[in-house]
């Protein structure tokens, strides 16, 4: 069953922190195993990756078919009926449109002393995606991932994905076919993380690495972070659906159940200010159980993990809220504004009760890598702002140098770096003698 609590209740604040703080997900000790994978990889390049492969995907490779062809890609694209290609594009078109206005602008002013100062953002020079396993992966990720990058302007995307026994879903090709994505590898796990980290004859570095994996994948961005950029590392689905009595319970429930859906690690919770309609949610969730394909893992994650709270207002609920910090916030009140407004710590809003979560997971616009875990206290989804850095810029005058240098060689001689003081008292010199 899940819990069932009401914020009014003695006990409730021991019970919110038991539900904060469950630890939903097993991590088995795999880093010995990646760092073995990773040194083999920098060591023996294709080589290490072709073994890796075979062992762990039964997939035989060469150099030469590391990569999927051109060929490859476009039968793949004609096994694909037309109405998920169609569904594709449009999730494509409107995934681009909304990053699109995410591109940072560049600055440069001049101050009050003469000095112009500002900034240039630029994309990495390569990107590389990791698609999970095989015929499990999904599309949408391969497109929430990709395009962000390719609007940033990043001028290489590499993407890998593992081919277990050789099988691969072809709308992940066509998804990123669609996305603009350069090159594909057939490979996957801790090997290819290695290889787009480090190289091999057959696959150039890349700057980047994004998107979600098991723990092997997890563990070995994790390592070569430093070498290159990661995204995250991504926990298991949530979603937390803040409703009123003015709900299809139904509706809410499928809500609930999108996510429990995901994994059996994946966590639900609504907050309601009406006891009875959260009882005619749960009530909703079990007779949706009884018949939905995926009950094997929508069913112990809802009985292990999910929530019921019941709460005296409005205000009670944003509070909790922001205290769980979900990846996913539901809004099913009759404000959504208004309650959106109050919220600081989420990683997606879904405003009203016209928009379930699942049109942000496919078709919405905004991405669906998103931060778990608690972690939206302090960091946000993908973005075109992942695939970008900033690089500072500063021009000095004469007048600017005479006006601020002095400072500088103050600060430079505290710190006894004399190189730093002389280089600026070198100049003003100059200008003092010229
Ligand atoms: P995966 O691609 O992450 O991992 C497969 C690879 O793991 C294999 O190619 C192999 O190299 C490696 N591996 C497996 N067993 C190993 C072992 N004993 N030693 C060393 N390496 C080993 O695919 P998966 O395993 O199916 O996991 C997919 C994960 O990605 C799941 O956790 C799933 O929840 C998540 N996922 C997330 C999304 C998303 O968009 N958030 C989408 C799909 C899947």
């Amino acid at each position: 069953m899940p819990v069932f609590l009401n914020a009014r209740d003695a006990g409730f604040e021991e019970a919110f922190q038991t539900l904060l703080s469950a630890k939903r997900e097993d991590s088995p000790d795999v880093d010995a195993t990646v760092a073995q994978i990773i040194a083999d990889v920098r060591a023996r390049g294709d080589a290490a990756v072709i073994d890796l492969t075979q062992k762990f995907d039964r997939l035989s490779l060469t150099p030469a078919t590391l990569r999927i062809s051109e060929d490859d890609i476009n039968a793949a694209a004609a096994q694909v009926p037309q109405q998920e290609h169609a569904a594709l594009a449009l999730a494509a078109d409107r995934i681009r449109a909304y990053h699109a206005r995410q591109r940072p602008t560049d600055a440069e002013w001049v101050d009050e002393t003469g000095a112009t100062l500002g900034w240039r953002w630029t994309p990495v020079a390569a990107a590389g995606l990791y698609v999970p396993g095989g015929l499990a992966s999904y599309p949408s990720s391969v497109l929430m991932n990709a395009i962000p990058a390719k609007v940033a302007g990043v001028p290489r995307l590499a993407m890998v994905v593992p081919t277990p026994d050789g099988v691969l879903n072809p709308l992940v090709l066509v998804a990123a076919k669609l996305a603009g994505v350069d090159e594909i590898y057939r490979i996957g796990g801790a090997q290819a993380i290695a290889a787009l980290a480090y190289g091999t004859e057959t696959i150039a570095p890349v700057d980047k690495i994004t998107g979600p994996g098991n723990a092997f994948v997890a563990a070995a961005k994790r390592r070569v972070f430093g070498k290159v950029g990661i995204d995250m590392i991504a926990g298991p689905s949530e979603i937390l659906v803040i409703a009123d009595a003015d709900n299809d319970p139904d509706w809410i429930a499928l809500d609930l159940l999108s996510q429990a859906e995901h994994d059996e690690s994946a966590q639900s919770i609504l907050i309601t200010t009406d006891a009875s309609f959260g009882q005619a949610v749960a009530k909703a969730v079990e007779k949706r159980l009884e018949t939905m394909q995926r009950r094997v893992i929508a069913g112990p994650s809802w009985r292990d993990f999910g929530a019921v709270i019941t709460v005296p207002d409005l205000e009670t609920a944003t509070a909790l809220s922001d205290r769980i910090a979900p990846e996913h916030l539901e809004l099913c009140v009759a404000d959504p504004d208004g309650l959106g407004a109050q919220i600081t710590h989420a990683g997606a809003i879904f405003l009203g009760q016209w928009t379930p979560e699942a049109i942000g997971d496919y078709v919405g616009g905004p991405n669906h890598v998103l931060p778990t875990a608690r972690s939206a206290r302090f960091s946000s989804g993908l973005s075109v702002l992942d695939f970008v850095k900033r690089t500072t810029l500063a021009r000095m005058t004469p007048e600017a140098l005479r006006a601020i240098g002095p400072a500088a060689e103050t600060l430079a001689t505290s710190e006894s770096l004399e190189a730093h003081g002389l280089s600026v008292t070198a100049r003003l010199r100059k200008l003092n003698d010229g």
